[in-house]
């Protein structure tokens, strides 16, 4: 082990490591299939970095974003190690390029996404390479019981296939025992050892607050902020308006969401790092691997669907151990909302049943057909022409992406934008090349009037329409004035494609799934339950709250949460007393401890105790060896 407090010292220039980091690259090292099961900022990264440094040979890493492999890249080239990334949007040529360099340049890290791994020429690349390592960040993504199932990471298995004798690291925050225990069989690993750290945050301070004007509470809680903060909302729209608001009260803010540029997101993420922006206002895109350690509030002013993802959010103030805030600020009406969100506008299997049904007569697909065939989906267009209901036809779909019956890419409703970068006069003699470029080029000129000055949203359909052309030829046409630097865009083709990956059977074809689609119902319903169970109980620490439901039963009160730092009211003797008969009548049932008969009670645990001492006091109760109360 004296090599790897080198290697972090060395590189990182830490003098020591984070609990567990130690035993779990020591596991590694041992060829080990390892488990991390960190909070965030627990630092998963050098779990998989510092073995792999210690090893001959190249470390693959899987991982889901884009943003998060540019950041650990970055610090990894900073310190002097070779490291790069496969990311989407590179050309074939590019491709190449950096897969000889992976093989050939003594590289020690290749990130790359999922989707990447299905081409074959990246797995013949990998085949030949000397891996020392396989790195699963953000593991849960392979689990559809997770909030953030990603069903490329199947593809994952690949590598097993390829490299059978390459320990597997899978490394995540989502504590769910059942989310952990379908990653670890998805993942096909083998016997892993897992590594648990506590999830108790000891610095942060969870709030819970019925508040009917949120934005005047989050105006007091960031007013006087030093450092960063986050602010949830459920819609892009919202990130705008609130946003907005915060800034004409004096509250720098940023906007970010799933659907802006990712040049965007990177110039906002870089101007909140850096705290130049003080707040970020974003829906739940802004997240996974967010690493900025000055976080001292992170609010929700919607409540979120799952205590998983709550937990994760919320997790991302005090990264650097100082004290920092989670506040959760909701209305009746919130509560009322979440459950329309996302329980009663649940899919049924005949709700799947007839939206898989009509997806197939909308595509015209023959009964028996369609495996493998893909299609351009406007969703939007979809449900108008069969009068749906947009909420739950969305749900119904990804229900159907999710248990493998289609795949959906892209999300919906995005926009393309096209700007033109050279002068009009060279954009004519260009087009004069050829004829398709011309005519297309020409109507886009005819059609956009501002092209040339700022990135502006093009209508595929309707150049498609005046130009007839197929929405191919037009995209490869644009592709190519891309690639030659005649404009510069963002493809975003109107909605989605979508796949069907079993051939129609209707009816069974549904059936086959329809347990599954209970089950999952079944989960998110108690997901969104969990999480308001947790809104209502402000009678138990906040803290021990969450880290029970991720099966932690030996945390102690936090002291610093909403719950701990409510002063009990003082109780007229007659609540007392009413108090009082409650707590024997709950002991003439059981032995119970303090804690226990608290969390039965709607009293404030103070009282409880209180009321517990005086039952004492008159011998009504005694307590025994396991510290737990009976009647006398
Ligand atoms: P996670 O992936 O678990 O959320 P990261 O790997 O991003 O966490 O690490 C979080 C932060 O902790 C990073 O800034 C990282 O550099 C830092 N860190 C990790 N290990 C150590 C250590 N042994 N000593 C000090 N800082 C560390
Ligand atoms: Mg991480």
């Amino acid at each position: 082990m004296t090599n790897v407090q080198n290697i972090l010292t060395k590189y990182w220039g830490y003098t020591s490591f984070k609990p567990m980091q130690e035993e779990i690259i020591a596991s590694v090292l041992d060829g080990k299939d390892t488990v991390a099961l960190l909070p965030t900022g627990g630092g998963k990264s050098l779990c998989f970095q510092v073995p792999a440094l210690a090893m001959e040979g190249i470390c693959i890493v899987i991982s889901p974003l884009v943003a998060l492999m540019g950041d650990q890249i970055n610090t990894l080239k900073e310190r002097g190690i070779k490291a790069l990334k496969l990311t989407g949007g590179i050309s074939f040529d590019e491709l190449n390029t950096l897969l000889d360099n992976a093989l050939y340049g003594n590289y020690k890290f290749l990130y790359l996404s999922p989707e990447r791994l299905q081409q074959e020429i990246v797995q013949n690349y990998i085949k030949q390479m000397n891996v020392n390592l396989i790195a699963v960040d953000e593991a849960h993504c392979i689990s559809q019981w997770g909030n953030d199932f990603r069903p490329a990471y199947k593809n994952i298995t690949l590598l097993r296939d390829i490299h059978p004798l390459v320990p597997i690291i899978a490394l995540t925050a989502t504590a769910t025992p059942e989310v952990l225990e379908d990653t670890i069989s998805e993942l096909r690993m083998e016997l892993p050892t897992v590594f648990k750290n506590s999830f108790v945050r000891e610095n942060l301070s969870y709030q819970v607050f019925k508040e009917d004007d949120k934005l005047y509470r989050t105006e007091q809680l960031l007013k006087n902020n030093s450092g960063s903060a986050i602010v949830y909302v459920r819609n892009r729209k919202s990130t705008i308006e609130i946003s907005d608001q915060l800034n004409s009260l004096g509250i720098s803010a940023t906007f970010y969401h799933g659907g802006i540029s990712t040049k965007e997101k990177a110039q906002k993420l870089e101007s909140w790092r850096n705290e130049r922006v003080s707040t970020m206002v974003a829906t739940n895109a802004f997240g996974m691997g967010i690493d900025h350690p000055n976080v001292r509030f992170v609010i929700h002013l919607q409540i979120p669907e799952s205590l998983e993802s709550y937990f994760q959010e919320a997790g991302r103030a005090g990264r650097d151990g100082e004290y920092a805030s989670a506040v959760l600020l909701y209305n009746e009406y919130d509560k009322m909302n979440v459950k329309q969100q996302f329980v009663e506008s649940l899919p049924t299997t005949s709700d799947l049943k007839k939206i898989y049904r009509t997806l197939n007569n909308y595509f015209q697909i023959p009964y028996g057909e369609g495996e493998f065939t893909k299609h351009n989906f406007s969703f939007s267009e979809f449900c108008k022409t069969y009068s749906l209901n947009t909420l739950l036809a969305y749900n119904a779909l990804n229900s159907l992406d999710r248990l493998g019956i289609i795949q959906l890419s892209q999300e919906f409703g995005r926009k393309s934008t096209v700007q033109f970068l050279i002068s009009s006069e060279q954009v004519l003699s260009y087009f004069e090349k050829d004829i398709t470029v011309s005519v297309i080029g020409k109507t886009i000129l005819r059609i956009y009037g501002g092209i040339f000055e700022m990135p502006t949203a093009i209508n595929l359909d309707l150049i498609a329409s005046k130009t007839g052309q197929s929405i191919e030829t037009i995209i490869s046409v644009l592709k190519k004035l891309e690639h030659d630097h005649v404009v510069e865009m963002m493809l975003q083709i109107t909605d989605a494609t979508l796949t069907f990956l079993v051939p129609r059977e209707d009816e069974k074809t549904i059936n086959v799934i329809s347990r599954d689609v209970e089950a999952l119902n079944r989960k998110k319903t108690a997901q969104v339950n969990s999480v308001l169970h947790y809104i209502e109980n402000n009678k138990t620490c906040r803290s021990l709250q969450l880290v029970s439901y991720f099966g932690e039963t030996t945390a102690s009160k936090c002291g610093i949460c909403s719950v701990c730092k409510t002063p009990s009211s003082n109780l007229s003797s007659k609540e007392m007393k009413h108090l009082a008969k409650q707590i024997l009548a709950l002991l003439e049932g059981d032995d119970l401890s303090s804690r226990e008969i608290s969390e039965k009670l709607t009293f404030a645990e103070t009282n409880v105790l209180k009321a517990i001492h005086l039952l004492m006091d008159a011998e009504k109760i005694k307590i025994n060896p396991k510290n737990q109360y009976y009647l006398n």
